[in-house]
């Protein structure tokens, strides 16, 4: 199936069930409503000149014009091309022409960012394949911009029942590209990923039926929807169920992320581990009630068990899982399910999803390891992306000849096949000869109290290759000190996986989405270590 025709039933059994709640804008569709708005906006995209198959970016925190441009371009069959709000000039103009965008929709500003002033100083020189640029003004708010359109206007140029609204529909095939979203730079430049609508789609309802998710559901996303987490294990879970889609804020705030699962009676949430973290840890945490929360996913990054276990307890999230994946399988390839005894559901990835496959390989000879054995995870199935945006040498390194995505993760499987990630073939430091695994070691300094967040990284080392580094954030007011640190490790864990370097931060270099960019952590320790 397409987006639009599983759409289209779902709002046939339920037309007036809330869709979408869009706290920080206050606004509040139904899924009638929401089809119908999106279906206008998709008239209003073909009447810009836009065909099947054009690329269509976006640029924008989280908000309800997001998830219309992602349905209406999806009923069209345009490409939407997710674009991180953090990018600045040259990142925009590499994404817009890497991809050949026709037209953007963004925002005129967000706190100190001129989005409009960028796409100006950038200019038709710099994007020449750009034609039209639309933003988003709150209830047609704002001053004019000469060239621009505001994204009401465009709005109300369109028509829901136009004719060729179906007529398209009817002809888009579920192999189609339905979008390109670029990975998120936790290693290096983001690559742009062509997914298609049986990737995502597909993808989106077996995650929301891990979560056994129902139209009673209501799920709170504070992930940004540039990124798959947002728009496909959270858009796309709960459209593929009927269930409701709740915006806390345009950026993430733990603060408003609190307030409105109070005030929305939210029964899930999703998070990056930071995202969790700095909930639990806000000074105002205990003020809240959480009791009508029951389940959300945690992903992206490694999710520490002491999180996980606090998330159930404190939060109240007994039915939390971990999803593990990446942007270019749609994202997720493993996850716990509801059922998965706590135990493993903390501790583990879970279990390869329905009607993919997942192997363990030794990255050196690519043969099967046995179970328990550590090796790179490789993942077919239907939700492999078609490729890298007119990048075949690029997709060619990473999906091989038989349909195999390698990941460039370090798992480990059990007889279950219950999955644990080790960290990215990256991140490994080698050690006088020692394999290690950063993870190991952030699990272990996570145990102090004191410790909020901790990151371990490898640095060059002239005796011994290289030399662990630890990156800790403290916990308000609490002291703690590299002795500390030492004495904690001492004796508990093996002297060559002491961190050589301690270092207390007050946080760390983060791509958008939340994740922590080791190789920014490496870079600021080789110029400091010379
Ligand atoms: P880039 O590819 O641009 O360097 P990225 O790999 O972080 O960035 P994403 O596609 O957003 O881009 O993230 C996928 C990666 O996130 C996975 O390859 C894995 O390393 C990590 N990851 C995702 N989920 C989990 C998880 N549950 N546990 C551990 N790691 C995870
Ligand atoms: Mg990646």
């Amino acid at each position: 199936q397409t987006l639009p025709a599983f759409l289209a039933a779902m709002v046939q059994r339920q037309p007036g069930h809330p869709a979408l709640v869009s706290r920080h804008q206050d606004r509040r569709y139904s899924y009638a409503q929401l089809q119908q708005a999106a279906r206008q906006l998709a008239s209003a995209l073909l009447g810009l000149g836009l065909q099947k198959g054009d690329r269509i970016g976006i640029w924008s925190h989280n908000n309800a014009e997001w998830v219309l441009m992602q349905i209406a371009t999806a009923q069209v069959g345009l490409v939407l091309v997710n674009i991180n709000p953090a990018y600045r000039t040259a990142e925009l103009e590499y994404a817009l022409n890497k991809v050949g965008c026709q037209a953007l929709v963004t925002m005129a500003r967000f706190k100190t960012s001129d989005y409009l002033g960028m796409l100006r100083e950038l200019g038709p020189a710099k994007l020449p394949q750009l034609r039209h640029t639309v933003w988003i003004d709150e209830a047609g708010r704002g001053e004019e911009q000469p060239g621009m359109l505001r994204f009401s206007e465009l709005l109300a140029r369109g028509n829901p029942d136009d004719p060729r609204l179906d007529a398209i529909a009817a002809t888009l095939a579920p192999t189609d590209a339905i979008n390109i979203q670029f990975t998120s730079g936790t290693t290096g430049f983001p690559k742009g990923a062509t997914l298609t609508h049986r990737n995502i789609l597909n993808n989106g309802f077996f995650i929301g039926e891990a979560m056994k998710l129902t139209p009673a559901d209501r799920l709170c996303i504070p992930v940004p929807l540039y990124h798959c987490f947002g728009m496909v294990l959270g858009n796309l879970a709960c459209l593929t169920h009927g269930s409701t889609i709740v915006y806390p804020n345009d950026a993430f705030d733990p603060l408003a992320v609190l307030e409105t699962v109070q005030a929305e009676r939210c029964t899930g949430l999703h998070g990056v581990p930071t995202m969790f973290i700095a909930e639990l840890d806000h000074p105002r945490f205990r003020e809240f009630d959480l009791s009508s929360l029951r389940t959300g996913i945690m992903a992206g990054s490694p999710c520490p068990i002491e999180v996980m276990k606090r998330v159930v307890s404190e939060m109240h999230m007994g039915e939390v899982t971990i999803a593990y994946g990446m942007t270019e399988t749609s994202p997720v390839s493993c996850q716990s399910s509801t059922d998965t005894p706590l135990d493993r559901r903390v501790s583990t990835v879970g279990q390869v999803q329905p009607h993919l496959e997942v192997k363990i390989v030794d990255p050196a000879t690519g043969e099967t390891l046995a179970t328990g054995e550590r090796g790179e995870l490789c993942t077919r199935g239907y939700s492999v992306m078609l490729g890298y945006w007119e990048d075949a040498e690029k997709t060619g390194e990473a999906i091989d000849g038989e349909g195999w995505m390698h990941t460039g993760d370090l798992a480990t499987m059990d007889d279950e096949g219950y999955v644990n990630i080790v960290g990215r073939i990256k991140d490994m430091v080698i050690r006088g000869g020692e394999n290690i695994y950063p993870r190991e070691i952030e699990e272990f300094l996570y145990r102090m109290p004191q410790v909020q967040d901790v990151q371990v990284v490898g640095v060059p080392d002239r005796k011994y290759g290289e030399e662990l580094c630890a990156w800790i954030i403290r916990k308000p007011g609490q002291a703690l000190g590299e002795e500390d640190v030492r004495a904690f490790c001492s004796g508990q864990i093996a002297h060559y996986k002491i961190p050589r370097y301690i270092h207390f931060v007050d946080a760390f270099p983060m791509t958008v989405t939340g994740k922590i960019q080791k190789f920014r952590i490496r870079d600021a320790m080789k110029s400091e270590l010379g």
